[in-house]
């Protein structure tokens, strides 16, 4: 399985286009060490041919445009692009959809409340419908592992198969309180383990908490690539950028108490990648003493083009 990691900020980019803080400014006027990134956004494949988008970035153009793995090279062959796997129904994660509206048959898995939010309450979305055939939605269901089969090649053998893990976190606020009232809550926010032959990636860019089953889906897997977008709980507030604490925006915070780095994972297989770094977080500064604290807690952190093969 290879993993490639096209984006690997959280919302905004970095720098973000309005933001006026040490990091943005920092990496702007080259006065800090650190790397520009586009928003999170991650592509696995077992075959050239065929590519699986987890989410779908509002800078989904240009990161295909920059990954020639991910690019149209013959119109016999098409795009290796079909299907998308969506994490919730965040602007960060399904605007991309509209940059995949050309005509282009697609696949997207979601739970059935995104589904609802994108189809029912967002008719911008029905652009996708414009395909032939138009965009086919699959609802993901909880705990048992599915095959993810491209269109291709139905009932391969040698495909990927992926369960959804539910995760505590809320529904986007542009969603209507009359609708929202409807959802069920476990559908807001899901991880993904992908899982081919032995080898097993999770993935959840945003995660409130860390409970022993989530624990465990980390553990037993290869690769865990998982929230990292605040360095700390009230990061935003004494950023004056918002009155609400990471945890107030679905983010369990890296440092602090019971933060994401205090966290007692067993040692042993797991690659552990911080990905979905908000601009603001002092672990894009890649000479702070926060980002030493991030790789002496086993971590690694997620930049554009990084690439895995499990
Ligand atoms: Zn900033």
């Amino acid at each position: 399985m290879r993993v490639k990691v096209l984006g690997s900020a959280a919302g905004g980019g970095f720098p973000q286009w309005n933001c006026g803080c040490p990091n943005c400014c920092g990496v702007r006027d080259g006065a800090i060490k650190a790397r520009p990134r586009t928003q999170a956004q991650v592509a696995v494949s077992s075959d050239p041919s065929q590519w699986f988008l987890l989410n779908a970035s509002p800078d989904l153009r240009q990161q295909i445009l920059a990954a020639p793995e991910l690019s149209v090279t013959s119109s016999a062959l098409g795009s290796p692009i079909s299907t998308i796997l969506l994490t919730s129904a965040d602007v960060d994660c399904v605007m991309g959809l509209l940059h995949l509206r050309e005509f282009h048959p697609l696949h997207i898995y979601s739970t059935l409340s995104v589904k609802r939010i994108l189809t029912e309450e967002n008719s911008l979305f029905r652009v996708l419908t414009r395909s032939n055939p138009p965009v086919r939605w699959s609802t993901l269901s909880f705990d048992s592992l599915i095959p993810l089969t491209p269109p291709s090649s139905p009932g391969a053998k040698d495909g990927f198969f992926f369960k959804a893990v539910p995760l505590l976190g809320g529904f986007p606020d542009y969603v209507s309180d009359s609708l929202k009232g409807s959802l069920p809550s476990e559908e807001a926010v899901i991880g993904l383990q992908l899982v081919h032959k032995e080898k097993r990636f999770f993935y959840a860019p945003s995660l409130l908490g860390l409970g022993e089953d989530l624990q465990r889906s980390v553990e037993e897997s290869d690769l865990a690539l998982l929230d990292g977008t605040f360095w700390k709980d009230d990061e935003l507030i004494a950023a004056k950028r918002s009155r609400r604490t990471a945890r107030d925006m679905g983010h369990l915070p890296l440092w602090g108490e019971r933060g994401m780095l205090k966290r007692p994972f067993r040692p042993g297989k797991t690659k552990r990648v911080l990905i979905h770094i908000n601009n603001t977080n002092p672990v894009l500064n890649e000479e702070s003493p926060e980002r030493l604290a991030v790789r002496e807690a086993g971590w690694e952190i997620a930049y554009d083009g990084m690439e895995f093969e499990l």
